[in-house]
């Protein structure tokens, strides 16, 4: 938008408020003709995720998706939820959707990154974006339309619907001091980053999350990753490890995805398939947020029960796996063609991002840490 476009666009705004002024910013809306096309027919949909029944915050917030859209629609678009394994495995969504099994599915696009290598830009990657610069990129950087193009070959159209923000490092039974503390570590940890650690001398091992808490106890495995303050605390972490590592450089903030069927979606009439465009926009934000909130509180939990040591990881650990991070990137990039493309966009995105996040966000937030209980 020019100079001159945007100054007359901002006039027409501040006088009426009208958002069809904004008409010239390439924002696409469905004409009155074609929402007048909307039928009565009623849709029955199948929604399979890679979650537990009612996981807090992903099932649940997958279980209000379904009350939105049931509602929005007037009962014309029914969406069944079915957890991981009930009507699928959960490592089995993908395939599910794209081959038509199920209309609709909810996961993390990382989770494919064996079938599709390009996928895990779209969830995270380490030392990668965070929430905040994710929204950015996949809606208004070009990342949604690359994603789009990615899935295509799978049937699938994918939506940004939710997101962990910066996960926590991980509960250690071993101190890191130094890189060589990963040397013959056992951790769980799945992918780039499992590849990251490697490459330092642990071994990375993807252990199922039902496994996690037994495994951790007896020492089968030093360490864990799993998400944030809130859902470790549900798993008990806290009693049996020693240390709680941050920041989750791993996964910066995860992007999850809705996943659904290209020919299911064009057989829905224009308004329903905007009403499920709006209801992942409402899921994406409100599982964001539930994921802060909760992670705020279930953090002075951790705090007050004094049981494990809260720690940053040391600055040339987190300088070295910096590097190797970069190194596995580049070694996705350098075998996959569509990796490269979207990571040429990615780094892009990052690169001006960064900059600005450091004048905007990092600047600001140096500006209050450490302050808050002086501010009334
Ligand atoms: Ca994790």
């Amino acid at each position: 938008m020019s100079r001159r476009h945007f100054l007359k666009t901002a006039a027409i705004l501040a006088g009426t408020g009208a958002a069809a002024a904004l008409s010239g910013c390439k924002i696409r809306f469905q004409s009155s003709e074609q929402t007048a096309a909307a039928s009565d027919q009623t849709f029955h949909w199948r929604l399979v995720t890679t979650w537990a029944p009612h996981f807090p915050v992903m099932g649940e917030g997958l279980d209000l998706f379904s009350n939105w859209v049931g509602q929005m629609s007037g009962g014309r678009l029914k969406i069944q939820v079915y957890g991981g394994g009930e009507l699928v495995p959960p490592l089995e969504v993908f395939d599910a959707v794209s081959q038509g099994i199920a209309e609709m599915g909810h996961g993390a696009s990382y989770y494919w990154s064996g079938k599709v290598p390009a996928a895990q830009f779209f969830c995270t990657v380490p030392f990668g974006l965070n929430a905040q610069q994710m929204n950015a990129w996949l809606y208004s950087g070009g990342g949604l339309a690359l994603w789009e193009e990615v899935y295509k070959p799978h049937h699938l159209i994918p939506f940004p619907a939710g997101n962990t923000g910066v996960q926590m490092g991980g509960w250690f039974n071993r101190e890191i001091k130094s890189v060589a503390d990963f040397g013959g570590l056992k951790m769980r940890m799945p992918g780039l980053g499992g590849k990251a650690i490697s490459k330092l001398g642990a071994t990375a091992l993807l252990s199922p999350g039902s496994e996690l808490y037994t495994n951790l106890e007896r020492g089968v495995i030093d360490a864990t990753e799993w998400i944030g303050p809130y859902h470790d605390y549900l798993m008990g972490f806290h009693k049996i490890a020693k240390y709680y590592y941050y920041p989750g450089w791993h996964e910066p903030g995860p992007t999850l995805e809705l996943i659904v069927n290209d020919s299911a979606f064009a057989q829905l009439p224009p308004d329903l398939q905007e009403i499920v465009r709006t209801a992942a926009f409402r899921l994406n934000l409100w599982m964001l947020s539930e994921f802060e909130a909760k992670n705020d509180e279930y953090l002075q939990k951790i705090r007050q029960e004094k049981q494990v040591r809260i720690l940053p990881f040391p600055d040339d650990v987190m300088a070295q796996l910096r590097v190797k991070s970069a190194e596995v990137i580049q070694e996705l990039t350098d075998r996959d063609p569509a990796s490269k493309k979207v990571f040429d966009s990615w780094s892009a995105f990052r690169r001006a991002i960064t900059d600005y996040s450091h004048l905007s966000e990092s600047a600001y937030f140096s500006l209050i840490s450490g302050n808050s209980t002086s501010i009334p």
